[in-house]
């Protein structure tokens, strides 16, 4: 008889395929289980991390030191990092199945979702998320430009990431200077002729999804004045309703906030409009984008689920710059089932599931590729335990013969003459990095080029030249 699969001769050998915040909370969760466990961790690109590498904000530090747990965890023996190696395009889904006893995926959500209206393409009209991997030096968004040449600029939608591009867009660009936001973005921000923002949404400030902390930073930006209309404190009964209800604080923080702003005595400062109930019709321009059509929204529905609908009206901004900020979106692997509606894998607690329900035996999600692009950083710690937890009951059915995990990888990859960066090599790109950074004055400049990234993986810092 075979060992039982967990013990010191039948480790349990899992890759998890993504190294943002989902994938390091799978790893710590599984390598904390009381079983004998071998994780490995894939990433597209040569450096870990995903999103708090390249989705948090340059000035909110704080949010990215997080990464010192991560790399605790990298520290585990029984952890690898496989850094520059792709699900789908360097191993596919059956190719990674075949040697590991159970695949976490947690790729999180890379895409952005559209408005879906005229006018959408633009110049002048960009997606916040191109906007964001542009700013923190992603190497797929490092050669996009973006014209800040428009005196006026409107973010739709009114989550976190549009706070996070207002601030960017509005915040002195000295003090950007010294986060590890990408050189090419300074150079572009410091030209930037941004004199007027709006930040708008569809529905009421009861509804916005930003939470207390990030909107009250808008009030303390250097020559700006955050402006809200009035009529934003007329909430409809159902929206009464909604800020009684106890478990939604944040909204009833958010209207303190807005009030706040609003009670401020007008100022020759910028204005950073917050508008409500605005929804875009139209986007027109001949060559670049030039004006914007809304249609004004009224609330319908009950409380919590109230929906915007136009209410008869119309109104028009005049704007050669737009971001929409409307959520992001998980892509469909090849191999695997996708739920295109809801944008994820779809599972039951991170169990994967096929389009009959049926689950996939060994195939798991976490994070935003599992439950949609929701929650804060530490929202994924939870849901990748609830993954593993799921994982662990299944343990019975995922021994099965021939799961060699690493070495098997280790081969495949050869074979393909495929370089896999592993932590140590990361650890050298990051010393780089801040040597780079320190000779600028600041945290660190980021590697935008992967080719730059992967001589740096093999090279003792200090001794590099580009
Ligand atoms: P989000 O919080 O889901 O906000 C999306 C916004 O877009 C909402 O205001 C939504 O309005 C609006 N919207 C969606 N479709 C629209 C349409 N067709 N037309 C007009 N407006 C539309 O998404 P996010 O800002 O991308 O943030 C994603 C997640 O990352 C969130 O959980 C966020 O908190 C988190 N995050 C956190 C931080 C931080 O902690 N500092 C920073 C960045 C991101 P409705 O509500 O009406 O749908």
């Amino acid at each position: 008889m075979s060992p039982v699969l967990g013990s010191e001769s039948n480790p349990l050998r899992v890759a998890i395929v993504g190294s943002g915040p989902s994938g390091f909370y799978a790893a710590e969760a599984l390598l904390g289980a009381a079983l004998s466990v071998e994780v490995d961790m894939l990433e597209r690109l040569p450096v870990p991390y995903g999103l708090v590498r390249y989705g948090v904000a340059p000035d909110h530090a704080k949010l990215k030191a997080v990464t010192k747990v991560f790399a605790e965890i990298a520290k585990h023996p029984r952890f690898r990092l496989f850094g520059n190696v792709a699900l789908g395009r360097d191993v596919t889904p059956a190719e990674l199945g075949e040697r590991y006893h159970a695949v976490i995926v947690a790729t999180g959500a890379v895409s952005d979702r559209k408005l879906g209206i005229e006018g959408e393409q633009l110049p002048g009209v960009y997606a916040a998320s191109d906007f964001v991997g542009w700013y923190n030096g992603h190497p797929d968004y490092a050669d996009m430009r973006f014209d800040l040449s428009s005196e006026v600029a409107v973010i739709i939608g009114q989550g976190n990431v549009a706070i996070d591009v207002c601030r960017i867009l509005a915040k002195p660009v000295q003090e950007l200077r010294r986060t590890d936001i990408a050189e090419h973005a300074i150079e572009a921000l410091a030209q930037s002729r941004v004199r007027e923002i709006h930040l708008i949404g569809r529905r009421g400030p009861v509804q916005a999804r930003f939470t207390p902390k990030e909107l009250r930073e808008l009030g303390s930006l250097p020559g700006w004045q955050p402006v809200v209309d009035g009529e934003a404190f007329e909430p409809n009964k159902a929206s009464r309703a909604e800020l009684a209800d106890p478990a939604n604080a944040n909204s009833l923080k958010n209207m303190e906030i807005l009030r706040c702003f609003f009670a401020r005595p007008l100022s020759p400062d910028r204005k950073l409009a917050l508008r409500f109930l605005l929804a875009p019709r139209a986007l027109h321009g001949a060559g670049r984008l030039q004006r914007i059509t809304f249609d004004v929204q009224r609330l319908v529905g009950d409380p919590f689920t109230q929906q915007s609908e136009p209410d008869g009206y119309a109104v028009e901004l005049e704007a050669g710059l737009l971001f929409r900020s409307v959520g992001y979106r998980s892509t469909a692997i090849a191999g695997l089932p996708f739920d295109a509606r809801r944008g994820v894998l779809p599972n039951c607690q991170g169990r994967i599931v096929s389009e009959s329900g049926q689950a996939l035996v060994g195939w798991y999600a976490t994070g935003w590729v599992k439950r949609g692009p929701t929650g804060v950083i530490g929202t994924n710690r939870l849901d990748s335990v609830e993954t593993v937890e799921r994982l662990l009951e299944d343990l019975p059915t995922l021994d099965r013969p021939g799961k060699s995990g690493r070495p098997s990888l280790i081969a495949l990859l050869e074979q393909r003459l495929r370089r896999a960066v592993g932590f140590e090599g990361w650890l050298r790109i990051e010393a780089l990095e801040h040597q780079r950074g320190a000779q600028r004055n600041k945290v660190a400049e980021k590697l935008t080029c992967i080719t730059e990234m992967l001589l740096a993986s093999t090279t003792v810092p200090g001794t590099a030249s580009f």
